[in-house]
């Protein structure tokens, strides 16, 4: 056991942050580079050369010997390219430690090897990296050395955005200027800058490394592809708690301490519902940091799982019948003098601007339900989104009994006069009742819910980037303060105007408020008559990217252009058609080279005992190695059709020439057919001898890690 440390110490001092920059740059140097960090101020080449060394030399002192401009490619998770620091030999052979400013500014990895979706023809595979100087560099410490990593965004020789951090930028600033047209409207003057707080909370599996490493499934595919699950109880079985907490309690301390030093304030941790289930979450910071950080915390949490002779399982749905794993993206809107408008407040006045902006928040949702479940779409969360298992597909609001209340009175009683303490309020909006932060009882099941100040958007995979789920909040929401502000900064009489506004948006949107139980049936049927979108996979979801309505959000506020929408379209057809492939293939390969041998071995010995048996005491009974051979041999018969068709329509879809078809084809003919494999197979694991079982068992993953 390490000592304890002490947080504060080790926060931040692997991260070129503020106080650095403040101790290592000349006073000019700093004040121009908070400029461009604060305001998007231009960078000047002299500034960024001052900074480069700077950076430099302090990360050289922290035993870097290396930088990398690190992005996060279309990939989902991050991309770099590493540059050792020394320069070309000196005439006395000697070689200096150099950075330039060019250097940090600009990177130009080679760019065909990353997903394009036809963004970059192939003769031009040039892209770009460039630094994101709003998301602090920082020291990644590991098995190879120490790295100084730069965020940096990536884009192509023309411009258009390859990443997810460049939409998340241009997101951002589209908020900022539609939020504070509603906050000037309030006579609000002194905020400057609006932005959005993000808060991720990582759900996770752990497993030991030896086990996993016996499973092609886990190792090619990050989730079990066949699984029998084991005999319910065991979880409750003390002995094999003690032993998880120990290793698991180490690994946790460890993350923290690693997490720390890059100053990523990993705060809670605990269990979750499934047996090796955890969870990890930071507190909120901004949109930009928060999504590196989420990366940062993703890598982490693989890194040191190794180290402690695990695996970490970043996969929706790692094991079939245990809860899968998400992500909770917890939102608000703060400016830069620490309002959060999301908060109800305690005033009229404040809650006024408050309902309006919940408003808006109802109308975006309900408007581009289609594209926040896109955002949440990726293979794995085609088991969760849909499937047996939270969230729901179909996007609601879930507000709480009290906000909903006054959402109701505001449509029902129209022009409000209601007086509070004897006075007549004039907004009628403003006459309603304080309420205070929500204190009703949570609800789990609902994917985007308002929890007292931020709202929480549950349908996110837990291996995905948060970045896109980002994209879309911040765009369409910022389209519909955009609309809102359109009508009040031209209405001659402020207060009646927001309250017919408010009053509105609340009656055409509410329909997206469902505060019941998001899993149930009824619900299903509930949202179809009330014209809510129910898609129910991957495939299903991204065409919401390439509608006239997505199309207009994006360009309108300079998010996307048409043409980045169409190659992220293709991209996802792409991902979704080669993750089912690879499923397939290793499914075929598990069954025809390690499951099917070993149950015609176990076939073997039954009817080897049969003989023996029989040959040894012919009165014997031997009924139950004959019925157990008769049903061995019945669910092999089947594996093996099952294994043949798997086959062939696997090699079906790899045929198909356009992306969208092939993830259709992957989609409807290999996917049934994978499950028509597993079907026998868990079968099978049932009966067969467990130590002729060809890999290890549910049960050996999950309790005995
Ligand atoms: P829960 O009850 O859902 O666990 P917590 O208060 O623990 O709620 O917060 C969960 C996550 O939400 C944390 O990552 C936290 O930092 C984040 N969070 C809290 N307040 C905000 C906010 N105003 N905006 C964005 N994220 C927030
Ligand atoms: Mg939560």
């Amino acid at each position: 056991m390490g000592a304890t440390v002490n947080p504060a110490e080790i926060f931040g001092q692997n991260v070129f942050n503020d106080t650095v920059m403040k101790e290592r740059l000349p006073k000019k140097i700093y004040q121009e580079l908070k400029k461009t960090i604060e305001n998007g101020a231009e960078l000047s080449p002299v500034v960024a050369e001052v900074v480069a060394n700077a950076m430099k030399d302090w990360a050289v002192e922290k035993g870097a010997t290396h930088y990398s401009h690190w992005f996060q490619p279309m990939t989902g998770i991050t991309a770099e390219k590493q540059d050792a620091f020394i320069s070309a030999p000196r005439p006395d052979g000697k070689t200096i430690l150099e950075f330039s400013g060019k250097e940090l500014i600009k990177g130009e990895p080679d760019a065909s090897s990353f997903p394009s979706g036809g963004l970059r023809a192939t003769f031009e595979a040039r892209g770009y990296t460039a630094w994101d100087c709003t998301s602090p560099a920082f020291i990644r410490e590991d098995a190879a050395g120490a790295t100084l990593c730069i965020p940096t965004a990536f884009c192509s020789y023309t411009g258009e955005a390859l990443d997810k951090k460049t939409p998340l930028l241009r997101s951002m600033e589209a908020l900022n200027t539609q939020a504070l047209r509603i906050l000037r409207l309030f006579g609000n003057t002194t905020s400057k800058k609006v932005t959005p707080s993000v808060g991720p909370e990582q759900e996770y599996f752990l497993v030991d490394r030896e086990k996993y490493m016996k499973r092609k499934d886990l190792i090619f595919t990050g989730r079990t592809l066949f699984g029998a699950m084991p005999p319910k109880g065991q979880e409750l079985e003390d002995h094999y708690f003690g032993a998880i907490r120990e290793r698991v309690g180490s690994f946790m301390k460890d993350v923290n301490e690693e997490l720390w030093k890059l100053g990523v304030s990993a705060k809670t941790q605990h269990n979750e519902v499934a047996p090796a289930q955890h969870e990890l979450a930071p507190i909120y910071a901004n949109a930009n940091i928060a999504v590196d950080h989420n990366q940062l915390i993703m890598e982490t949490l693989k890194k040191v799982a190794e180290r402690h002779g695990m695996m970490c399982l970043l996969h929706e749905k790692p094991f079939e019948g245990v809860n899968g794993s998400g992500k909770h993206n917890n939102w608000s809107i703060v400016t830069d003098d620490g309002i959060n408008l999301l908060d109800p407040g305690v005033t009229p006045h404040e809650n006024v601007q408050f309902l309006l902006v919940l408003v808006c928040i109802l109308k975006a949702v309900d408007r581009h339900a289609d594209l926040l479940r896109e955002s949440a779409a990726d293979v794995g969360n085609d088991h969760r989104l849909g499937a047996n298992e939270a969230p729901p597909a179909i996007v609601s609001v879930f507000l709480g009994e009290q906000l909903e209340d006054v959402l109701l009175q505001l449509i029902s009683t129209g022009e409000a006069t209601r007086s509070i303490q004897g006075g007549t309020l004039r907004t009628g909006v403003a006459t309603l009742p304080d309420f205070v932060k929500d204190a009703t009882d949570r609800n789990r099941t609902s994917p985007m819910a308002f929890t007292g100040n931020k709202f929480e958007f549950r349908m996110v995979g837990s291996q995905d980037s948060v970045a896109e789920p980002n994209v879309v909040m911040n765009a369409i929401v910022a389209e519909a303060f955009s609309e809102a502000a359109d009508v009040l900064e031209q209405a001659a009489d402020f207060d009646m105007a927001v309250h017919d506004l408010i009053k509105e948006y609340a009656a055409e949107h509410y329909r997206i408020v469902f505060n019941g139980n998001g899993y149930s049936q009824e619900w299903v049927e509930e949202a179809k008559r009330r014209g809510l979108p129910n898609i129910r996979s991957m495939v299903d979801a991204i065409p919401a990217l390439v509608t006239d309505k997505a199309v207009k959000l994006y360009e309108t506020f300079g998010i996307y252009t048409r043409s980045e929408l169409e190659s992220r379209a293709e991209i996802s057809y792409e991902a979704y058609a080669k993750a089912i492939n690879i499923e397939a293939r290793t499914m075929i390969d598990m069954a025809s080279k390690h499951i099917i041998p070993a149950v015609v071995r176990a076939v073997q010995k039954l009817a080897e005992s049969m003989n023996a048996v029989s040959s040894a005491c012919p009165e014997a009974d031997v009924s139950v190695q004959r019925e157990l051979l008769m049903e061995t041999s019945a669910y092999l018969a089947e594996t093996k059709r099952a294994l043949s068709r798997l086959i062939q329509k696997t090699d079906q879809a790899a045929a198909v020439e356009e992306a969208e078809q092939r993830a259709r084809t992957y989609h409807d003919l290999v996917v049934p057919e994978m499950d028509a494999l597993r079907a026998p197979v868990d079968k099978l694991e049932m009966i067969v001898d467990k130590s002729m079982w060809p890999m290890p068992s549910y049960g050996d993953l999950i309790f005995e890690v």
